[in-house]
Formats: structure tokens, C-alpha cells, sequence
């Protein structure tokens, strides 16, 4: 199987999955190279997965649609092209072989879903849309801070070599405010040098995994003693694990 990250607009990633004869596409918010990226590696696009309404991942939806008639896979509660097929928690994919487990994770929207694997190659492999960013997470839209803790708890969850393929390029500015919430954090501090060398070598920070983030995510990391008291330097207010999630999400949007 082959994993790649498909650059469009100014740092989203259009991930493609495929085996050499049929791919998937995940949240493919513009079409042109996506089909540009069918035609280069001769492929067959059997299914497009979106895991949240916004344009960026749904912009290029009916176009694949049409072009291909790729079968579309997206959140049960959610405004999507149409037609298809509906899912929430528990549902279930079946795509290139592989099995998707669908769980919900509101928060940056208030459908938002994402998409599991427990064996892609022997490893598993997570599509998480918004909600989770390498050192970072997704803006707070339609959802609360606890509904966003709750679902990256869930996702926190999952065993701790899953590939992370999240769908935007945000992780060095993620790190820059990861590491003012942990200055000290030895593991942060070189995994910001190792972007840093990828970054300047145009190559994607991702995917990353799920042991990766919970070393070195600040939005993972709210119950750790060193970001709890950054947390409550910055919110005296904040107390238990929603209301200092709360607070770093809030700190996070004020950072420059
Ligand atoms: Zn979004
Ligand atoms: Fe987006």
C-alpha cells in the first residue's frame, strides 16, 4: 500500500491511499490534483472519505464523483454532497480491503468524524480531518472545549504506533506555542528540530503517530503537571480537566 500526502491550497493535505490499481482519497477539498495524482500512478478511485463539511475537504467532492464514480463516505450529521452514504460511531468501511472503523469526534465541527485501521501493512492508521494536528489541535467552531478534550481522548486512546494523517501542514507554528507551554520538554524540543530539518527540505511533517503527539501535544498533554500550571498561569481560573483544556485552547488563540 502506498500513503500519500497530497499538497493544495496553502498547507492542507489531500491524503490518497492506494494499492497500485485503486485509491482512496480522504477529505479531497479540491479535485485537480487529485485526478492529476489518478493519472500519474494510473489509478481507480473506489471511495472518497470526508470527515467534516468544511470547503477545504469538500471542495472537490462531486467532481472525483463524477469523474469517477467513486462512491462517497462521509458524517451522518453533517451538510455533504450528495449522495452518500452516512456514518457515525461504530459504523464501519470497507475500502482497498482494509476495514475503517467511523468515531466521532466533535469538537472543531459538531459531526465530525474519523476513520480507523487497525492493520494498513501491520500498523494502524488513523484519518482524523481537524481535530487532532501534529502538537496541535483543531479550532473550537461548533463544539465545546469538553466535547474537543473528550474526542481527543478518544483518539488519545488508540495504540501509540497509529499513523496520524492529519490534514493540514500546521505543526511548526503548533510547536512554537507547544513549546511556550512547555519550554523544558526535552522531547519537544527535538522533535521541533527534526520538522524543522524536514520543513526546510519542503517535506511534510506528517503523518505522525499517536506516541509521538502524547510526548510532546500540549492539547493531549492537559493533565501533565507542567502544562496544567502553564495552563493556570495563564487562566487562574482553570481547574479540572475541561476548564484547563479550555484555557490552552484559548491561550492558543491568542498566541502570536
Ligand atoms: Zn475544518
Ligand atoms: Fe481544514
Amino acid at each position: 500500500m502506498y500513503l500519500n500526502p497530497i499538497p493544495a491550497f496553502s498547507d492542507n493535505y489531500l491524503w490518497l491511499l492506494h494499492d497500485g490499481k485503486r485509491a482512496v482519497v480522504v477529505d479531497p477539498g479540491d479535485a485537480e490534483p487529485v485526478m492529476r495524482a489518478l493519472q500519474e500512478y494510473e489509478l481507480q478511485l473506489e471511495s472518497i472519505l470526508v470527515t467534516h463539511h468544511h470547503p477545504d475537504h469538500t471542495g472537490g467532492v462531486d467532481t472525483l464523483r463524477n469523474a469517477t464514480g467513486a462512491q462517497v463516505f462521509g458524517p451522518a450529521r453533517e451538510r455533504i454532497p450528495e449522495p452518500l452514504i452516512r456514518l457515525a460511531e461504530g459504523d464501519t468501511v470497507q475500502a482497498l480491503g482494509l476495514e475503517f472503523r467511523v468515531i466521532d469526534v466533535p469538537g472543531h465541527t459538531a459531526g465530525h468524524i474519523a476513520f480507523y485501521t487497525p492493520d494498513m501493512d501491520g500498523r494502524p492508521l488513523l484519518f482524523c480531518g481537524d481535530t487532532l494536528f501534529s502538537g496541535g489541535c483543531g479550532r473550537l467552531f461548533e463544539g465545546t472545549p469538553a466535547q474537543m478534550l473528550a474526542s481527543l481522548d478518544k483518539l488519545a486512546a488508540l495504540p501509540g504506533n497509529t499513523r496520524v494523517c492529519c490534514t493540514h501542514e500546521y505543526t511548526m507554528s503548533n510547536l512554537r506555542f507547544a513549546l511556550a507551554v512547555e519550554p523544558d520538554n526535552l522531547e519537544l524540543i527535538g522533535y521541533h528540530a527534526q520538522c524543522a530539518s524536514l520543513r526546510n527540505d519542503g517535506r511534510p511533517t506528517l503523518p505522525t503517530s499517536i506516541a509521538q503527539e502524547l510526548l510532546i501535544n500540549p492539547f493531549l498533554r492537559t493533565r501533565q503537571a507542567t502544562v496544567k500550571a502553564a495552563a493556570q498561569a495563564f487562566d487562574p481560573a482553570a481547574h479540572d480537566d475541561n476548564t484547563l483544556f479550555a484555557a490552552i485552547r484559548q491561550w492558543k488563540n491568542e498566541f502570536k
